[in-house]
């Protein structure tokens, strides 16, 4: 891979299933070299996609951390979206992948949306990683490393490594986990949730200080927190975090955007 531009990173939606006007539900778009990469699709991503200046027809792969509705709910009109109108259909492979059971998840909704979820031949590919432990892929622009998270059976952590050798993970959501410990292990950014402040927190998810954490033990460059659902928004989250982890920190906000 030859030297590219640096690698941005869009958060498009720092929200939960909770609606609200400041924060929509989660996706991260990563723009290395000529990919342009969706971590997650909740309601709301391609309006804020729009906001970026992007067309929906330039996402060339969309990597979903697991099933839960606000992080897969606009998938179906995503799809649908590049194939109307004529002008704008897409004309470069779009590759779509998830967790364990993800073929299945698809077909059930190819039996409730038919062909509006198709594209011509060869432009749309499914993906199913079985989420036993480290898998990695390679693309023309970035390598795409995955580990699995402490949330649901299908839970994905991914890292995303730019021409530059950039590094990017994304949690989605999780418990504590030593596995996105050795995933984020010295990257350059850790996009990490924290659902809900540490006195309020839920099982299946983290808070600002359990970040900072994994923060911390991986080594990371930066940390941004995201996920956050509208408790987060009542409290100090910075001074929570800064409890275990002292390095650059970010409170995400729709439309942020960072160079890696
Ligand atoms: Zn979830
Ligand atoms: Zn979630």
């Amino acid at each position: 891979m030859n030297k590219a531009a640096p690698t941005r990173v869009t958060i498009l939606g720092s929200g939960t299933c909770v609606p609200s006007a400041k924060r929509s539900a989660c996706a991260v778009m990563v723009t290395a070299g000529k990919a342009v990469i969706l971590l997650d699709c909740g309601p709301g991503t391609m309006r804020r996609l729009v906001e970026t200046g992007t067309a929906v027809t330039d996402v060339t792969h969309l990597f979903f951390s697991h099933f839960h509705p606000d992080h897969t709910g606009e998938l179906v009109s995503f799809i649908f979206a590049t194939k109307y109108p004529d002008s704008d259909r897409r004309d470069n492979v779009l590759t779509i992948t998830g967790g364990k059971g993800f073929l299945r998840f698809i077909n059930r909704l190819k039996d409730v949306y038919g062909d509006w979820m198709e594209l011509p031949e060869g432009m749309l590919r499914f993906v199913e990683l079985d989420g036993n432990g480290l898998d990695r892929r390679s693309f023309a622009s970035f390598t795409m490393e995955t580990m699995p998270m402490n949330h649901r059976e299908e839970s994905l952590g991914y890292r995303i490594t730019d021409a530059n050798g950039r590094s990017i993970v994304y949690s989605g959501d999780t418990d504590t986990s030593n596995n996105l410990v050795s995933l984020a292990s010295g990257a350059d950014l850790l996009i990490c949730e924290s659902a809900m402040p540490d006195e309020l927190k839920v099982p299946g998810h983290l808070t600002p200080s359990l970040a900072g954490d994994i923060a911390t033990r991986a080594q990371v460059k930066k940390l941004v927190l995201t996920h956050l659902y509208p408790q987060c928004d009542q409290v100090d989250l910075r001074a929570q975090c800064r409890k275990t982890y002292q390095g650059p920190l970010l409170i995400a906000e729709d439309l942020m955007r960072i160079e890696v």
